[in-house]
């Protein structure tokens, strides 16, 4: 076993790290009030590559490992949880465009994704279907050259700032479940779509909301892969998102930890630094432990994927395990502020709301265990 990083993939964590503590960190909570998250740090994630890092070059990207998106992503969510998303989504719809489009549509999308020039969304979700997605309704039928989609996709990240979205319709019988499931690259711009957002405790930033499909045609070469294949493609990319998903998280907690350590040497009570009482040091001792290794969980998932090894157990571990962890670690880290910590001064009530939604986003921990034992189970 090797934990040691590569010269490239060092340089990256520090180009990163620079990034983050001057440009993503001073403006996380602007961010939130904004509601959004400005087009021109996209494109400057673009440019300096950090969007989509380990596609092949062809399609924009570097060409890297998944394990260095990994600590790319731990390295921006460090600064700011939510532009942290951009990388998500980038990584899980750049797969599923890059694999699965045809040239010509790959073409005329993928580059501007990847550049940070356009926002891409995926639609799953329906108001009656999340966990069990494969029961979702929005219908796309075959009309000569076209597909016409129509019904309601809810609960999408970036549902008003995406410019396209990678959607999950029904080409075949609702009985068919999963088999009759197909994915599409759709423009948000298209004749017929209408988009809302709704008020979310926390990643507000990224607004999460709805999406609704009034008879909505796209061209025939905009279906993603093969009529039918759109539910397994989805569930592939997922086994890498969650790993990505874990270490979003994880660094959330991460600058919590680094923020509050030096807070509790500092801050006195009772003649003492804070830091000297083992009721406020060892919960911080705890956490870092659970912290590592959750870390490694994820990093290693990503270094399975690299191996072209099964990680579908392991992925599931980091997304149930890591959002819970962050949300606990930040939670005690806002405790250890005192009534400072309980308001917007410091930043650790916004962590906490916006790490809390990936508990849920993406799959919950009852979804993922069950995924676990499944695995797990003999047969
Ligand atoms: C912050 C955030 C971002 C999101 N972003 C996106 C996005 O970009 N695109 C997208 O398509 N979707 C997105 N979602 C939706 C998300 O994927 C779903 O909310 C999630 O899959 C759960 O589905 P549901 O909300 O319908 O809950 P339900 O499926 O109705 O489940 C409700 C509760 O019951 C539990 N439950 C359900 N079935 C079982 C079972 N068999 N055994 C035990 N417990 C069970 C669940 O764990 C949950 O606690 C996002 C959600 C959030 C909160």
């Amino acid at each position: 076993m090797d934990f040691t990083l590569t010269d490239e993939q060092q340089a990256i964590q520090e180009s990163a790290r620079r990034f983050a503590l001057d440009r993503l960190k001073p403006f996380y909570r602007a961010r939130e009030q904004a509601r959004a998250i400005e087009r021109e740090i996209a494109r400057e994630m673009g440019r300096l590559g950090f969007l989509g890092i380990e596609l092949p070059e062809r399609f924009g990207g570097l060409g890297t490992d998944c394990v260095t998106s990994g600590l790319l992503i731990e390295q921006l969510a460090y600064g700011d949880f939510n532009v942290a998303y951009l990388n998500l989504l980038v990584s899980l719809c750049g797969h599923i465009i890059a694999h699965h489009a045809a040239p010509e549509v790959t073409a005329e999308w993928l580059a501007p994704i990847v550049a940070g020039e356009k926002f891409v969304a995926i639609a799953l979700t329906e108001p009656h279907a999340g966990s069990d997605a494969a029961r979702l309704r929005l219908k796309a039928e075959r009309s000569g050259h076209e597909y016409v989609l129509s019904g309601e996709k809810a609960s999408i990240s970036f549902a008003t700032q995406a410019d396209v979205a990678v959607v999950f319709a029904r080409t075949g019988r609702e009985d068919e479940g999963a088999k009759g499931i197909s994915a599409f690259l759709v423009p948000m711009d298209a004749a017929g779509i209408s988009r809302t957002v709704g008020d979310d405790l926390g990643t507000r930033a990224i607004g999460r909301g709805s999406i609704f499909f009034d008879g909505v045609r796209i061209p025939s070469g905009y279906l993603l892969g093969a009529e039918g294949r759109g539910f397994a493609q989805v569930m592939q990319g997922f086994d890498y998102s969650r790993a990505l998903i874990g270490l979003q998280c994880l660094a959330a907690a991460r600058a919590s930890l680094d923020e509050t350590w030096p807070y509790a040497a500092e801050r006195r009570a009772f003649g003492k630094p804070l830091s000297d009482f083992q009721g406020v040091s060892f919960p911080l001792a705890e956490a870092e432990t659970h912290y590592q290794a959750a870390r490694w969980q994820c990093l290693r998932t990503l270094w399975l994927k690299d191996q072209g090894q099964p990680h579908t157990a392991e992925a599931a571990m980091c997304k149930w395990w890591a959002p819970k962890l962050a949300g606990e670690i930040i939670q005690q880290c806002l405790l250890t502020h005192g009534h400072g910590g309980y308001g917007s001064d410091y930043p650790f009530e916004q962590r906490f709301r916006d790490v809390l939604g990936l508990q849920i986003g993406d799959g919950t921990a009852q979804i993922m265990k069950m995924v676990i034992a499944r695995q797990m189970t003999p047969g």
